[in-house]
């Protein structure tokens, strides 16, 4: 025997550590393959290292065996001696562990979310089993083959082992609360997971695979017809490679097309709508950072994007979204980032206050910019192609990062109700000048039309603002964006300070008598009702808003506060249009009077928004009798 049999304690730290893994690590129980499979592929670099000429095939094997309810993984690394294994399994297996516990003795509740992305190492397999064996023979000088048991972590036993080549088998006998492991489908959901883009071949092999019938041919020999003769045959099906050992990201991006990244993003992220465009992370110095982040088209006019980030340290999926590394906005896109340097197995906390992962996060924040401008400077046509789908992107990152903003502010687009689309400082230099200097905009072109036209009719552009970040942006720009870049947004029925016109008609009609007149019939004491010259002269009048009340209101109603607020309606009447220099000189007190209030003020609320329920049916009525009493004069 070559090893006298050994029983003995892991160290101390160890031993600590195992029942805080046992409690917390529930919910990212599926980490303990990660763990196991890219330790074997660790195992195999180190092998390749010291062996840089060896032909022999490197592969991890992951074999799962419900019947006797084990999972062996088995590489072809550099395996251990049995010093190795005292020395690495006993003793340091937690050093990177204990560190990061201890930094989290007093926040118990950080613990678990921590734990599940970043793994700790070897010991999580101790979360499915009941039992774990290591059997390995060190590929260097004369080593014995080592056999080591340990039922709980704790306790060990070494032994004699049985392997004949170089490598490491780790068999954990699943306990019967984790079985779900030992189906087939639940090990290859989670290899492709963690392992998809693992540096070496990761092998599934299903131990009780029943064989199954298979045509293979019988030598050269051939059918009378010329085609080669077959037979069946019974055969174990092959074990299924999970991996790709070469992923996209790794590649140099001049080396890549177009059709490789689509086909990448379609496997990766399930889409078969194609991305917009992409940007192929690719630096090795002062840190190393590769991956390729797309712009996804958009699923609704909302902005709600759904974007996944997946982060891998050196090809071994850590998780998706982790904001610590990636900037918030970010996540609206999809992609995958690979940061082999990451020190992943330290606290959130710890991540979010190190240098190293603030300059990983700026560099990205860079490089979608500098695609960003590159695009609106060399490419404008396509670029407002794309500006629909990635305004909303662009917007909250230019909020969530005031960096960001400075970047790409010369990119950002108002889109308009032509259809074109201009820089901020574009539609300043068109605009400015023949308005009170803001920017008018709607956020509904089919009800505000009639608004809109007021604007478009003078030549002056109307910007489209329609999708959920508008408001927020809007803010921004007006209140908390850089002080010389500060716009104000009015929408189109805002005000009419953009609208007046110099005009002689109906200069002398009484505006007084006329707001006293609206006032009475429509029961509303402190209604505003002015008196301007509008540029369509068919226009009888408009309700304009407060711009500011008006979102006051909107805001409101979004966070669910509905405390009653005064109307905040002006009425203006357009003095050139012939409704209104007639209704000056009537009655007050007639009732036909009063009804052509009520209509003139209906209809021009009815240009902005919806009518409330009472108030379309009172408009029915007065409409059928306005009707009615047409027909009768005409008829009488
Ligand atoms: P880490 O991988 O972070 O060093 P682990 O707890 O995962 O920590 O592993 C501890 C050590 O055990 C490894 O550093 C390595 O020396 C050894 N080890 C684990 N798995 C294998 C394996 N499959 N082949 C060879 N050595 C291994």
């Amino acid at each position: 025997m070559a090893i006298q049999k050994e029983n003995g304690s892991v160290s101390i730290d160890a031993q600590n550590i195992m029942p805080v893994i046992k409690r917390w690590l529930y919910s990212d129980k599926d980490i303990f393959l990660r763990e196991a499979v890219s330790n074997a592929c660790d195992a195999i670099t180190k092998f390749r290292m010291l062996h840089p000429d060896s032909e022999e095939e490197m592969k991890v094997t992951v074999t799962v065996d419900k019947e006797k309810k084990t999972i062996r993984i088995s590489d072809t690394g550099i395996g251990m001696t049995a010093d190795e294994v005292r020395k690495y399994i006993n003793q340091v297996a937690f050093s990177g562990a204990t560190e990061f516990m201890k930094q989290f003795e007093d926040k118990p509740e950080e613990k678990g979310d921590i734990i599940g992305h970043f793994g700790l190492g070897f010991y999580s397999v101790f979360m499915v089993s009941e039992k774990v064996e290591i059997d390995t023979l060190s590929s260097e000088g004369e080593a014995d083959p080592v056999h080591w048991v340990s039922a709980d972590g704790m306790d060990y036993e070494l032994s004699d082992g049985t392997r004949q080549s170089h490598g490491t088998d780790i068999i954990l006998h699943i306990t019967e609360e984790d079985k779900e492991f030992l189906d087939t489908w639940k090990a290859r959901e989670v290899l492709n997971r963690y392992c998809g883009y693992m540096s070496y071949p990761v092998l599934l092999e299903d131990a009780n695979a029943k064989p199954v019938e298979k045509e293979v041919p019988v030598g050269d020999e051939k059918n009378e017809d010329g085609t080669p003769k077959t037979e069946k045959v019974m055969e174990l099906p092959k074990p299924q490679q999970i991996n790709d050992t070469a992923p996209l990201w790794l590649k140099k991006p001049a080396d890549c097309t177009d059709e490789e990244y689509k086909e990448f993003y379609r496997k990766v992220f399930m889409d078969y709508e194609e991305p917009l465009f992409w940007i192929h992370l690719n630096v090795d110095y002062p840190f190393n950072l590769k991956g390729i982040l797309y712009f996804p088209k958009l699923k609704n006019d909302f902005g709600t994007h759904e974007g996944q980030i997946k982060l891998f340290a050196g090809q071994v999926f850590v998780a998706d979204n982790i904001k610590e590394v990636i900037p918030e906005f970010l996540m609206l896109l999809k992609g995958v980032i690979d940061c082999p340097d990451l020190p992943l197995n330290v606290s959130r906390s710890f991540l979010q206050n190190d240098g190293y992962v603030k300059k990983i996060s700026a560099h990205i924040t860079k490089k979608v910019a500098d695609k960003l401008n590159g695009l609106m400077n060399t490419e404008r046509e396509t670029y407002e192609g794309y500006w629909d789908d990635i305004a909303p992107f662009v917007k909250y990152g230019a909020i969530k990062d005031s960096k960001f903003y400075d970047m790409v502010k010369g990119a950002i687009l108002l889109k308009k109700t032509d259809g074109k689309y201009d820089t901020i400082d574009e539609y300043k230099a068109a605009n400015f000048d023949k308005t009170d200097k803001k920017i008018y905009y709607t956020n509904d072109e089919k009800r505000q039309a009639a608004s809109v036209k007021l604007y478009t009719d003078r030549g002056i552009d109307v910007a489209v603002m329609n999708t959920l970040i508008d408001g927020n942006f809007m803010s921004f720009m007006e209140y908390q964006g850089k002080e010389e870049d500060r716009v104000t947004f009015a929408r189109v029925d805002a005000d009419i300070d953009g609208l007046k016109e110099e005009s002689e008609e109906g200069k002398d009609l009484d505006g007084d008598k006329l707001q006293a007149m609206f006032r009475k019939a429509l029961g509303k004491e402190n209604l505003e009702v002015k008196l301007e010259a509008l540029g369509d002269a068919d226009m009888t009048a408009m309700v304009t808003e407060d711009e500011q009340m008006r979102r006051y209101k909107e805001m409101s109603r979004i966070y669910g506060q509905s405390f009653p607020m005064p109307d905040s309606f002006t009425l203006v009447l357009n003095r050139r249009n012939t409704t209104v220099q007639a209704l000056a000189e009537r009655d007050p007190e007639d009732e036909e009077t009063k009804m052509i209030c009520c209509q003139v003020y209906d209809l021009a609320r009815m240009a902005a928004q919806p009518l409330e329920a009472e108030e379309i049916t009172a408009f029915l009525e007065r409409s059928r009798k306005i009707l009615s009493e047409v027909v009768g004069r005409k008829n009488g």
